[in-house]
């Protein structure tokens, strides 16, 4: 079949078969990665080695750590204005959907708090323009969404503020094109769509804001803890950052993100097309110029045709369509792993839908 959830996501068949080899006797130690020891030469060589492949696919040097941490991007919403929001600073937030607002909502627990902009005035349709964007005074960072997994929009190019550290929830679009990395301080992403199995979350963080910490946290809710200990301060999820470094390989065996990010926009193109070429049968949520090339939002005339929609597309083998309700219709998570066939197939489906019903 091919899977369309928007996470955990599916992961590319050469993955899941190189891990399925492996996995009784990895490369010859008698044992499965799932079993070894986190202190095992083999494994650091697994930590270290996907660190620094996840540093390379995205042209960073040794001014960047790669952390891999517990708790899911949930647990960086917290984790971020913890570690940075002084007394006498404000956080800055831009939101563009669910995810940003739970973001802002956590840090606003924590210290004040500034909305430097939103788009939630029509439900999200769109990313905001630089000139709707006004920052707080004493702004200790500020805070984007890359790609609004629920929303399907997607930043396509990223705002300059100077000096603020910029922070991005990169959960749905993390090495899914090449970007200036080196321009942000710290990006995280939950593993279980663009990057692995769930269990692990990817923190990539500028040394100078490990450095910049506040040190009277909790240990484990430290940068710090885990840059000093290679993230190897207690025992991580070592499966998934196995799963991560294979995922990693693939895309640098692909081509790197240039040439992963000219198959999405090849994928999403198929599907974006079969939409704008109905005749308004479906109708994208999100506006053209804020579409994301990672999670599709569309809807069809009315709610039952919605729900015959998805139960054929089931019976079919293309699953996991049902939109999320805050959006309604349905959505196409198609990340890195999704096969250009799988998009080809929806957007056949599509027309053939629309032949029979519209
Ligand atoms: N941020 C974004 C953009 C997401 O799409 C999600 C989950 O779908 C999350 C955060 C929450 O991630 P987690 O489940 O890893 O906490």
């Amino acid at each position: 079949i091919f899977n369309f959830s928007a996470g955990p996501a599916t992961l590319p068949l050469a993955v899941l078969e190189e891990a399925q080899q492996e996995f009784l006797n990895y490369k010859g130690s008698g044992m499965s990665v799932i079993e070894m020891s986190h202190r095992s030469k083999e494994y650091e060589a697994i930590n270290a080695g996907t660190e620094s492949l996840i540093k390379e696919l995205l042209g960073l040097d040794d001014d960047y750590r790669v952390l891999f941490l517990q708790g899911g991007a949930s647990t960086q919403f917290a984790m971020i204005p913890m570690n940075f929001l002084g007394q006498d600073q404000k956080a800055d937030y831009i939101l563009t959907g669910s995810w940003a607002e739970k973001a802002q909502k956590e840090a606003a627990k924590l210290g004040q708090t500034h909305i430097a902009a939103t788009t939630k005035e029509g439900n999200y349709v769109r990313i905001p323009q630089p000139e709707e964007i006004h920052r707080s005074e004493n702004s200790a960072y500020i805070h984007i969404t890359s790609n609004n997994t629920i929303f399907g929009t997607q930043w396509h190019s990223f705002p300059e503020f100077g000096n603020i550290p910029l922070i991005a929830d990169m959960s749905s679009d993390i090495l899914s094109k090449p970007f200036d990395a080196s321009k942000f301080a710290l990006i995280y992403a939950g593993a279980q769509k663009n990057l692995g199995p769930s269990g692990v979350t990817v923190v990539i963080i500028r040394q100078d804001m490990i450095e910049q910490g506040n040190k009277n946290i909790p240990t484990m809710l430290r940068y710090e803890t885990h840059s000093k200990n290679n993230s190897l301060y207690n025992t991580p999820p070592s499966f998934s950052v196995y799963m991560v470094g294979l995922v990693a390989k693939w895309i640098k065996n692909q081509g790197g993100l240039a040439a992963i990010a000219k198959h999405n926009e090849e994928k999403a193109a198929l599907i974006y097309d079969a939409i704008d070429n109905s005749g308004g049968f479906y109708t994208g949520h999100a506006e053209k110029d804020s579409r994301s090339l990672m999670n599709i939002t569309f809807r069809l005339p009315n709610e039952e045709l919605e729900k015959e929609f998805n139960s054929e597309a089931t019976r079919r083998g293309l699953n996991g369509l049902k939109g999320h309700r805050s959006v309604g219709g349905m959505r196409a998570s198609i990340y890195n792993a999704m096969p250009r066939e799988g998009c080809q197939a929806l957007a056949d489906f599509m027309r053939e839908f629309q032949n029979q019903k519209g």
